[in-house]
């Protein structure tokens, strides 16, 4: 079987010709969305993430803003400078850059950032809404995995598509998203028993755990897709025999792509896809808080 690569860029394109759009559309109204960035500390893995986000951002006339904090701001302090920003009416909205350090609560960070200014789609007000399929800032990793599944063309209705891994942020709502299309959805995790069982009888199998060679080539059925949305760090040897870090998925490219009938490469898949879907939330997000407003003069408030 020869797979068909799943490019990230490719499956980004008519998402971001749509951003424009509107973005454009929302200009001629006097509305123009602006994202805030907050960095806590300074990681060189959240500069890399900052920098393609400002680059994505300016290239779709979204203003992109950064604020940096120092390492030891505390939770609290960290909330107040989220509510300032929360009735911020040149912000649109917000980014909270990970990781975060260890003594900041994240679920109460997550909750401070109200929730029409949500743009990454983790309050659990918007994530509670992917459970009515009636949402309009999804939970961004999760809504990229199903747009680089739908490339392929497959049909959804009915297909058998397995979830490994169950987090907040992307396996949970990545089935909620999978159920809403009408998909036979598995979710498999550390208490699954036979993960290849499973895998193996899949059409489509989504890979977010966080364990490179996870996922290898007998556990794949012919032609499935694979959308692998793991971001991991190893040490390979290069050809002058040096140790060097190098970016890999879930998935054992090697012996999955011999199998698979589609697969997402690590990087450049599901990640520039997520970027893309950041920047439809914040569009999403302004044409909501615009329609609040306009319903808010109407009503004479
Ligand atoms: P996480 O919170 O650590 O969750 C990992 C999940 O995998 C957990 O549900 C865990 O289950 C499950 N798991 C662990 N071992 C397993 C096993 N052997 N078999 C099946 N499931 C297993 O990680 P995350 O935030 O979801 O991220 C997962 C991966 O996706 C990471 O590599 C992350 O970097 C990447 N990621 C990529 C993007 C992107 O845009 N491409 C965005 C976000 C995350 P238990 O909780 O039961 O242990």
């Amino acid at each position: 079987m020869s797979h068909k690569l799943l490019k990230g860029k490719d499956v980004a394109k008519p998402i971001r010709e749509d951003i424009k759009q509107r973005v454009a559309a929302l200009g001629e109204q006097g509305w123009i969305p602006s994202l805030a960035s907050i960095e806590v500390g300074d990681n060189p893995a959240a500069k890399l993430y900052i920098r393609n986000q400002r680059r994505t951002a300016e290239k779709l006339n979204i203003i992109f803003e950064e604020r940096q904090y120092p390492e030891n701001i505390t939770t609290d302090e960290l909330v107040a400078v989220i509510s300032a920003m929360n009735v911020d009416p040149r912000i649109t909205g917000i980014i909270l850059q990970r990781p975060l350090p260890d003594h900041i609560d994240l679920g109460v960070i997550q909750t401070a950032i109200t929730a029409p200014k949500d743009v990454e789609g983790m309050h659990p007000a918007n994530i509670g809404k992917v459970v009515y399929d009636d949402y309009v800032l999804g939970p961004c990793t999760s809504l990229a995995s199903v747009e680089c599944l739908k490339s392929t063309g497959m049909q959804l209705r009915g297909l058998e598509v397995v979830v490994v891994g169950h987090s907040e942020i992307v396996g949970k709502p990545l089935g909620l998203h999978l159920m809403g299309e009408l998909a036979t959805v598995t979710v498999c995790h550390h208490g699954t028993r036979n993960l290849a069982t499973h895998t193996r009888r899949a059409d489509a199998v989504f890979v977010a755990v966080g364990k490179p060679g996870l996922i290898t080539g007998n556990m794949i059925k012919p032609g499935a897709a694979v959308i692998d949305i793991g971001i991991n760090q190893v040490e390979v040897e290069n050809e002058a025999g040096e140790l060097v870090s190098k970016t890999v998925g879930d998935v054992d490219f090697e012996s999955v792509h011999e199998i698979a009938g589609w697969i997402t490469p690590v990087p450049g898949g599901v990640g520039p896809v997520t970027l893309s879907i950041l920047m439809r939330n914040t569009v999403a997000a302004v044409e909501a808080q615009k329609l609040a407003y306009e319903s808010r003069m109407l009503a004479g408030d």
